[in-house]
């Protein structure tokens, strides 16, 4: 699907000199996802300053009328929550996130953002305050400070630096030949996974989104990349409400609630230790997974 990526590799080219981090994130939300079916409703309102509480009010979901995908799901998040979403594949874990930035409107119920209902708000001021990394860590052409600063245009070499350094980053990016200033090309070949992670992490902590939705990367990572890669992911997480839909187990353990989904809801919710003690399904995949490392 890399055809997919090109409108946002080629961003850095065309926008460079104006685009604001608003402007970048809206964009990659534009283009990571098929459906421009959603439109503002008549009298949407701006979206106030989101402090970060998520809310499913009995939401019902389909993509079409064959398969309701969601029945009936209810939950709160507070502010600065972290949940790991967790459950096998085709469960509806993307489309629980798909809901909350608004790629599609639920059948029934609502999504509420500190209250609001989020039906009633225009697109661009919620996803506006929503930082989503996927899986595939966007890099453009230029040089890795470049790659960080699209999460804020403005930013001075200092911060871009400093984000580096609190998400682990900077140790790596020293070592590269010209360091910050080391070119890198749009597909990244020369990063590995973890590395592009990371630089997406510091560009994700200058850009500062309220809420933020991370699709983890699910391939193997070397021992010394997948520290560097949790102790960043939960620097970047502080203070921000965040669904990450997770694979690895260093992660799920370090979310403040975890979401086992299944069968059109929420199977488990709790914490890693309630989960683990109820000896249900999220125990029995944490053991299999476990078992394999
Ligand atoms: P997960 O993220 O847990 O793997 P998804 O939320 O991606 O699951 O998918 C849940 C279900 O919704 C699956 O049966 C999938 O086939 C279906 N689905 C996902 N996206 C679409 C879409 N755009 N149109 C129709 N069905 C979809």
């Amino acid at each position: 699907a890399s055809y997919f990526w090109q409108p946002i590799m080629n961003l850095g080219n065309i926008f460079n000199n104006f685009i604001n981090n608003i402007a970048y994130l809206e964009r990659i939300f534009e283009t990571i996802d098929e459906p421009v079916t959603v439109k503002d409703a008549e009298h949407a309102i701006k979206m106030p300053k989101i402090r970060g509480k998520v809310t499913f009010d009995h939401v019902t979901f389909a993509y079409d009328e064959t398969k309701t995908i969601l029945k009936d799901v209810s939950f709160t998040v507070n502010p600065g929550e972290s949940v790991a979403l967790v459950g096998p594949t085709g469960a509806g874990k993307s489309t629980i996130v798909n809901l909350i930035s608004r790629f599609y409107n639920v059948n029934d119920g609502k999504v509420l953002i500190d209250d609001q209902d989020i039906a009633d708000v225009t697109i661009h001021s919620l996803r506006a305050q929503m930082g989503i990394m996927m899986q595939d860590s966007f890099i453009f052409s230029g040089t890795i400070a470049d790659n960080i600063r699209y999460g804020k245009l403005d930013a001075t070499q200092e911060e871009i630096e400093k984000a580096g350094k609190i998400v682990c980053a900077d140790p790596f990016i020293r070592e590269m030949s010209k360091g910050y200033e080391t070119q890198v090309r749009e597909r990244g070949s020369m990063l590995s996974q973890g590395q592009k992670q990371l630089i997406s992490f510091a560009r994700t902590l200058l850009c500062d989104p309220a809420i933020l939705i991370l699709d983890e990367a699910t391939s193997s990572i070397d021992v010394q990349t997948e520290k560097a890669l949790q102790t960043g992911l939960n620097r970047m997480l502080k203070g921000r409400t965040s669904f990450i839909i997770a694979h690895r187990l260093s992660t799920i353990r370090g979310c403040d609630k975890i979401m086992y989904i299944d069968d059109g809801g929420i199977a488990e919710a709790g914490t890693h230790e309630e989960l683990m003690k109820k000896k249900g399904r999220y125990y029995k995949l944490y053991t299999a997974q476990k078992s394999l490392h």
